[in-house]
């Protein structure tokens, strides 16, 4: 049986915030496999959320950070090279935009909207890359979360899709600069997941069912499968040649090109 082995190995996770987080779940495969973590909070909150969830962990290092401020980001990463020295993997699963954004049609999105979204969702993967690239000297593996809104239309994502296309463009370009230094950068676009981010989706609900009845797999995704693929990218002995790349763990809905309503009928 082969069974992977990290441990030795280091990495951070952004976006935790209850055992549903699909950080969480990618979390508990690398701890499983025997890294040591990191994990950044939004603000006080959720630290002891935190502290019980990851309460079984081996030494794990809970860091404040609200990805938006260079100033909490700065520390985040001075505090990793203070007490990790190195790092290996980054797990980014942040992203919002304001909840008018869902709700209103795309072309009413406001300018102070569309700059939160993509500050948040997009650009804090770049910020965090930049800050994580000097602790990865001897390689590293970067993985994001996306969705299908990226490339096509999906009802009341609006905003969030324009940061998510923003976001795979910025995995490619990473994945460009840091490739030299052996560090991979890859998104992997997951089908609809009960979290607390998607519960501020106006329509998500009708997301969710469609896609359980339409993929290709006739069911929904879960957590696990997104952590199981996010374990294959970041561990070089299984991913090691990817680099990006965007990756969907859907079901197979994304490559369906015409829906029939009753399997079957043709
Ligand atoms: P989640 O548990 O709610 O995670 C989202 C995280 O983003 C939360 O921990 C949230 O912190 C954090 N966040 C938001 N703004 C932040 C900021 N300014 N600074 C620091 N952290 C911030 O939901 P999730 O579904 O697992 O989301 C993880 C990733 O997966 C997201 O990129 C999401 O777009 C993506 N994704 C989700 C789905 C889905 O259907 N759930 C599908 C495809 C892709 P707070 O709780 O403190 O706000």
């Amino acid at each position: 049986m082969y069974t992977l082995d990290v441990s030795g190995k280091t990495g951070v996770v952004f976006g935790v915030t209850n055992q549903r987080s699909i950080g969480w779940a990618i979390a508990e495969k690398l701890a499983g496999a025997g890294a040591r973590l990191a994990f950044s909070y939004q603000g006080e909150r959720l630290k002891g959320t935190l502290e019980k969830l990851t309460a079984g962990l081996q030494d794990p290092l809970l860091l404040q950070c609200d990805v938006t401020r260079d100033a909490e980001l700065d520390a985040v990463f001075e505090a990793l090279s203070r007490e990790f020295g190195t790092l290996d993997f980054l797990v980014h699963a942040v992203a919002f935009a304001p909840p008018a954004t869902f709700e209103r049609p795309f072309y009413e999105v406001s300018r102070e909207d569309w700059t939160t979204a993509l500050d948040v969702s997009a650009y804090s993967l770049v910020a965090a890359a930049r800050r994580a690239q000097p602790l990865m000297q001897r390689g590293g593996s970067i993985v994001t979360l996306s969705y299908l809104a990226a490339e096509r239309v999906v009802p009341h994502y609006n905003m969030m899709g324009v940061a998510k296309a923003a976001l795979e463009a910025s995995v490619r370009f990473l994945a460009y600069d840091l490739g030299p230094q052996g560090v991979r950068v890859n998104a992997i676009s997951a089908g609809p997941l009960r979290t607390v981010a998607a519960r501020s989706i106006s329509g998500f609900s009708s997301m969710f069912e469609v896609a359980g009845k339409l993929s290709m797999l006739k069911r929904n995704i879960t957590q696990e499968e997104v952590a199981g693929l996010a374990l294959a990218l970041l561990a070089d002995d299984l991913g090691g040649g990817v680099t990006g790349e965007t990756i969907y763990v859907d079901a197979g809905y994304h490559a369906m090109g015409m829906f029939l309503e009753a399997p079957g009928q043709e």
